[in-house]
């Protein structure tokens, strides 16, 4: 059995909490990948709305560049760099100030004495243009180089959006972004974006460099620079004409009105993911365009957030989730299911094997009893035959002439031939029962009179025997519908147990009463009493409560079964009890 037990813990439980463990573990990872997924549909809407909005700057740059080959139509540049303020101003909705300056740091235009913008933008930028001062500044220069041997400038640069190296002292400036994105924490959580604890994701990708207006333009044709000045941002787009490549065109983009172009750009994009917010952020992290319109967020904290780049350094779109208890809650709902859905599953192993177990456990049981029952019925058989073949063999020889012993030896094989006879009943009629095959014959009887008749019967053996029979048996006739000859049985086996376990008191009592629609026969012993703890087990096949060895009563454990058997197949039972003042009380009952 302890056998039995060790290979089902190592073959079925064992595994099955293995699974289990493995199950709630991938239930973790499940949601690890549902953030994921979430992350990268939010990334991608980030990447893909702050691309079109750096697609849409390098379209106004290139607008920029045009208007100015526009102006200058036919005329000469140097004629038209005095004038280009007023004349871009007018041509292009976009510049707020329009400046001509010369490589060699002449500033031409606007004009000292213009619009109070143009002053203002003079005093701002003055220095910087004319290569008087480096100021800190993140630029970049789009398209390809222009021929510039003429100039003298050295190597050519490289090409778009390359960082070139400047001579002097300049030197580049990490800055660290405006927000801390959620993903950051999941990124360094799953381990897929940095290793834990690397920041790289707080540091902004626009690198400011110090540098003279000269060192931006570099070979260049075209570029934009950015600059902060009392923490606002301040964009100008450049360009030169070929005709004239010492002589660069620039303008001051005005802010709302660039806000303006990019703004329908964040509302379009955004209608694409539901569930999502979107928020073109500025350089204070506060945001310039928003959707829904309604969106309102910790705007330092969006879910991800995308860096533009350095036409408009440290402007990033943010996603934020619009209900994020929503996203919450989901991954709470799904983590509950499965969790109960794996604790079922445990539950039913679990179960399942318990009742697989019970069972083996019965059958090893019934198969142990059964062995008994062989080593039992053997020795039960074994002693008659004995006593039989003596018996015969002594009246064989011829050798008995005294007639009174040769009736009494008879008289012994007859006995032992019968209870031959009766054990061998009694183990066909268990087989039938067994098999569902015994048949009864019901008949409306005298359940008193069968009583009678029995003690009758078995009377002389009992008091031949020092037993005392009383019984208590109601004087009127106690009729029952039964299987006359099967309830006899069940009295016999029960009656034939009170003789074998009666050991000094020698005291048997049969009551019969007549209830309310029922019929109780009771028999009452004053032996040994059935030992405590088989009071239920006394009824299972082949079980005995006293052992053959041990208590010297012979039996095969089959008596109460059949006896039982009979009682239930009659819609009745048969019961025990431990009678008052010792010994046993086996019930009949009967409808
Ligand atoms: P058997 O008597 O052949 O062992 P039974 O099925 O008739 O088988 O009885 C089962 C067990 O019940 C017995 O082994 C015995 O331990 C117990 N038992 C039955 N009748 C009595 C009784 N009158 N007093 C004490 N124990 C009893």
């Amino acid at each position: 059995m302890r056998k039995v037990a060790l290979v089902f813990l190592l073959a079925v439980l064992l595994p099955s909490l293995a699974l289990a463990w493995l199950a709630a573990r991938s239930l973790r990872d499940q949601q690890l990948v549902l953030e994921r997924q979430q992350f990268m549909l939010s990334q991608g809407l980030a990447d893909a709305t702050a691309g079109k909005i750096a697609a849409r700057l390098a379209e106004l740059q290139g607008e920029f560049g045009s208007r100015v080959e526009a102006l200058l139509g036919s005329r000469a540049p140097e004629a038209v760099a005095p004038v280009f303020d007023q004349e871009i101003v007018r041509a292009w909705p976009l510049a707020q100030v329009g400046f001509a300056v010369s490589l060699k740091g002449e500033v031409l235009a606007p004009s000292l004495v213009g619009s109070k913008e143009a002053r203002q933008f003079r005093l701002e930028n003055d220095k910087f243009l004319s290569n008087r001062e480096s100021v800190e500044v993140y630029w970049n220069s789009p398209k390809g180089v222009v021929n510039l041997s003429q100039l003298n400038r050295g190597k050519a640069l490289a090409g778009a959006f390359e960082q070139p190296a400047l001579p002097g002292k300049s030197q580049t400036k990490n800055q660290l972004r405006n927000v801390l994105p959620q993903q950051q924490e999941f990124a360094t959580q799953a381990l897929v974006i940095d290793p834990p604890g690397s920041n790289e994701q707080q540091i902004s990708k626009a690198v400011a460099t110090e540098a003279e207006f000269r060192h931006v333009v570099g070979d260049a044709q075209e570029g934009s620079v950015a600059r902060f000045l009392q923490d606002r941002l301040h964009l100008l787009f450049w360009y030169r004409s070929a005709r004239d490549p010492n002589l660069v065109f620039g303008a001051q983009v005005h802010p709302a009105r660039l806000l303006e172009e990019l703004r329908p750009l964040v509302e379009d994009q955004a209608g694409a993911q539901p569930g999502w917010g979107l928020a073109l952020l500025n350089e204070s992290g506060k945001p310039d365009a928003r959707w829904p319109a309604a969106l309102n967020a910790d705007w330092k904290r969006p879910f991800v957030a995308t860096e533009i780049g350095d036409v408009l350094p440290h402007w990033e779109v943010g996603v934020y989730l619009l209900d994020p208890a929503a996203s919450v809650r989901a991954a709470e709902t799904l983590k509950l299911t499965l969790g109960l859905l794996i604790a079922i599953l445990v539950v039913a192993i679990a179960t399942g094997s318990w009742l697989i177990f019970a069972d083996m456990r019965r059958q090893l049981r019934v198969a142990q009893q059964k062995t008994d029952f062989v080593s039992n019925v053997s020795h039960e058989l074994k002693t008659p035959l004995t006593s039989i073949r003596m018996f015969s063999e002594l009246l064989a020889d011829g050798r008995i002439t005294d007639d009174g012993k040769r009736r009494a030896y008879l008289q012994i094989i007859s006995t032992e031939t019968a209870r031959l006879t009766r054990l061998i009943n009694g183990v066909l009629d268990f087989a039938r029962m067994d098999r569902g095959e015994r048949k009864y014959r019901y008949e409306s009887f005298d359940l008193a009179e069968l009583v009678r008749e029995t003690l009758d019967t078995l009377q002389p053996q009992l008091e031949g025997a020092g037993f005392q029979i009383e019984h208590a048996l109601p004087p009127a006739p106690v009729m029952v519908n039964a299987d006359r000859d099967a309830i006899a049985q069940v009295l016999l086996n029960v009656l034939s147990n009170a003789e074998k376990y009666s050991m000094d008191r020698k005291d048997i009592r049969v009551e019969l009463e007549a209830l309310q629609g029922a019929v109780e026969l009771r028999v009452l012993d004053r032996g040994s009493g059935v030992p405590t703890g088989c009071e239920k087990r006394i009824f299972e096949q082949f079980y005995r409560g006293h052992d053959s060895l041990d208590s010297g009563v012979q039996g095969s454990g089959l008596g109460l079964t059949l006896a039982r058997q009979i009682a239930r197949a009659h819609g009745g039972d048969l019961t025990y009890n431990a009678r008052d003042g010792g010994g046993s009380c086996f019930t009949l009952h009967l409808k």
